[in-house]
């Protein structure tokens, strides 16, 4: 699975290969999360949009120009919701149009919730994940 977008008239695609990680906080990876479900998300999201966002870290590929000690990256988030940590649903999807966090919550399908943060290298096009928990 691959993903396509255009920011500034420059076509960026995130795969398999050019994906330097999928980081959980504190190593508490959710069971059923990959990247493949990530990149599937992101294709089926609606109004997925990148934007800008500074970071102290510059990439590998050593060709950004610095901005108040920082460099710019592309980056989108969106959510998702687990169960004993485990995946169930994030919110870009189809199936999470009919429902809502406090639906799943109340009937008992969910327990917990978290970001997931793409951000990619405006220049090279490299990018990274990071799964956060993160409150509703
Ligand atoms: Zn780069």
């Amino acid at each position: 699975m691959d993903y396509k977008f255009a920011y500034d008239n420059k076509d960026y695609l995130l795969t398999n290969e050019n994906c330097e990680g999928l980081f959980f906080e504190d190593d508490n990876e959710i069971v059923g999360l990959s990247l493949d479900l990530i990149l599937n998300a992101l294709n089926e999201g609606e109004d997925v949009a990148f934007s800008n966002e500074y970071y102290s870290g510059k990439c590998s590929c050593n060709t950004q120009d610095e901005v108040n000690k920082s460099y710019r990256y592309l980056e989108y988030h969106f959510y998702i919701y687990t169960k004993n940590k485990e995946y169930v649903i994030n919110t870009i999807e189809n199936e999470y149009k009919a429902t809502s966090f406090n639906k799943l919550f109340n009937a008992g399908k969910i327990d917990d919730s978290y970001i997931v943060i793409v951000t990619a290298c405006p220049n090279c096009g490299v990018y990274s994940i990071s799964v956060e928990q993160c409150t509703v």
